[in-house]
């Protein structure tokens, strides 16, 4: 139930590889009468995702809760913020720096 029992590992998120749903062990899963606080280490082997029915064999690990998740998994598909690679958020910071000297420029323009 508290946090403080969890082990690092025991917090691991799993993700349903068939649909995308990911087990968090912080919340548990209601549908499944899993109380919060329990690790996907620890579900039953009958245990199914509670949105497509998959087996846990099929849920891949996504890390703690925080991580710029699933390295791997999401290289495919990596649209969140959290997906962003090293390279994206070199393009998003320049392409702040670029707007701010540009603004800079128009300023200059008008003195
Ligand atoms: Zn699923």
């Amino acid at each position: 139930m508290s946090a403080e029992a969890l082990d690092s590992k025991s917090l691991d998120r799993y993700e349903c590889a068939a649909c995308g749903y990911i087990y968090e062990p912080a919340k548990g899963d209601n549908a499944g009468k899993i109380p919060a606080g329990t690790a996907f280490e620890d579900l039953s082997e009958e245990w199914r995702c509670p949105v497509c029915g998959a087996r846990k064999t099929r849920f891949s690990n996504l890390g703690p809760e925080g991580n710029p998740s699933g390295f791997k998994e999401n290289l495919g598909y990596g649209f969140g913020v959290n997906a962003l690679t090293p390279g994206q958020k070199n393009i998003l910071i320049f392409g702040a720096l670029a707007l701010g000297f540009l603004f800079f420029l128009s300023l200059y323009g008008l003195n």
